[in-house]
């Protein structure tokens, strides 16, 4: 085993150009997920050669032809998915041995207005780093499972169960269709997301609510005997009380165990929209109506409904003592909801996955929840396939200059590779 294990790690340092380019190629293609309709199709077609290339069994496939999709609890039809192909690569094992999947999405979030130092789809190397949207989250993660099947190929490495390499399309802003139509379609007795979360095994993740919340006022201005009522400041207000809540929750909701070093359910605010902004000077009256759009995270196990209710009941709480949101009856419109989602720690792969990250890294590996929500809960709560996540180290995600840490990206790669052949014998 010892020489298996630096014949992989010497392949791993022989060939880091070779991943690094391969990555560059990946970030290269512009994958944002312009919702609703999304634009990962020329990536996941380049994603699926390379596969084939690599002797893969490859299928490339319409999520919306998928039986049962449809009908899904899950899916959520709000997001077309048409012209939004799934690939799934199969190299199959001679027999005998456990399956693994690796599971990634191909879809970046959009580029945004704000302005990058290093070219979003340029996969710049400097400083250790390679840049370029969805370099982190997670083309870096999908491009080191493609290289598992290389590394194997090379090295001549035969394993008994199947390994399989899967891109899925419309992960981000909680969409999970192409993740479920892909988990009704092919299971595995293990799947890695790597998802990133520098290099810790994480067997759970967070949830998410995205919640819309609208004051009504009076429109109008100051002639008397006029009383307009402006909804902006009841926001101001709101946005307040939303910190309050952040903290309430942090101190009341029951802490799942493997989040005990790592607590945090942050709640996020992502629009607010008040006022007629397309006025050139300023706008003439108070606005009718102001709103703001709020993401609260959430653990395994809680539900919609217990969200809403708990900040329904803080903000009633509040209007005892808050004169303006005494004033203000607010409509609570829900956009989304994403289960948060757990399974065993001391299930074989997640001590596979800690033991062979503690080996490559030379310290002890990080078991803990992730602290991002993701497509993990469809694995966890609508498949037979139990789901770890790890990923690689960088940062800036969702942000501009996103990047890999190059360093720990060769390690992944050989953790990898080593979870392959240990996995699936
Ligand atoms: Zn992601």
């Amino acid at each position: 085993m010892a020489a298996m294990q630096d014949r992989i790690h010497d392949w791993v340092q022989r060939e880091r150009a070779v991943i690094l380019d391969s990555l560059r190629y990946i970030v290269g293609i512009n994958t944002e997920n312009l919702a609703p309709n999304g634009n990962e199709r020329a990536g996941q077609l380049a994603v699926a050669a390379m596969l084939r290339a690599l002797n893969c069994e490859v299928d490339v496939y319409e999520i919306s032809t998928v039986p049962g999709l449809l009908e899904h609890p899950r899916y959520w039809a709000a997001r077309p998915c048409t012209g939004r192909p799934n690939v799934m690569a199969i190299r199959h094992g001679v027999g005998g041995g456990r399956s693994l999947m690796f599971s990634s999405h191909m879809d970046t979030v959009p580029v945004g207005p704000d302005p990058w130092r290093h070219a979003p789809w340029g996969g710049e190397v400097a400083d250790g780093r390679l840049w370029g949207l969805g370099a982190y989250d997670m083309k870096g993660g999908l491009v080191a499972s493609t290289l598992v099947v290389k590394a194997l190929n090379d090295l001549g490495i035969r394993l008994r169960g199947d390994l399989m390499i899967e891109s899925v399309v419309d992960e981000e802003f909680g969409g999970c269709n192409g993740t479920l139509a892909a988990r009704l379609k092919y299971n595995a007795d293990l799947a890695i997301v790597p998802e990133p979360t520098n290099l810790t095994v994480c067997p759970a993740h967070h949830g998410g609510f995205m919640l819309r919340v609208t004051f009504e006022g009076k429109p109008g201005w100051s002639f008397s005997p006029e009383h307009p009522v402006d909804p902006i400041i009841a926001v101001a207000h709101f946005v307040n009380l939303l910190n309050e809540w952040a903290a309430h929750r942090m101190r009341t909701v029951t802490v799942p165990d493997i989040y005990r070093d790592n607590h945090k359910l942050p709640v996020l605010i992502n629009q607010l929209k008040a006022g007629d902004v397309t006025q050139p000077f300023f706008a003439d009256r108070v606005p009718g109506n102001a709103w703001l759009t709020l993401w609260a995270e959430t653990y395994a196990g809680m539900t919609q409904a217990q969200v809403l209710a708990d900040l329904q009941a803080f903000y009633r709480n509040a209007q005892a003592t808050d004169a303006v949101l005494a004033e203000f009856e607010p409509t609570f419109t829900p956009i989304r909801w994403l289960d948060g989602s757990a399974f065993a720690t001391d299930h074989a792969g997640v001590e596979l996955l800690a033991r062979l990250t503690s080996e490559v890294r030379r310290q002890p590996a990080l078991v803990q929840g992730a602290l991002f929500a993701c497509d993990g809960h469809i694995f966890n709560l609508y498949s037979p396939t139990p789901m770890v996540l790890l990923g690689p180290t960088g940062g800036g995600p969702h942000s501009p200059d996103e990047y890999i840490v190059i360093d720990d990206y060769l390690d992944l790669v050989e953790i990898f590779i080593r979870t392959a052949i240990e996995w699936c014998g």
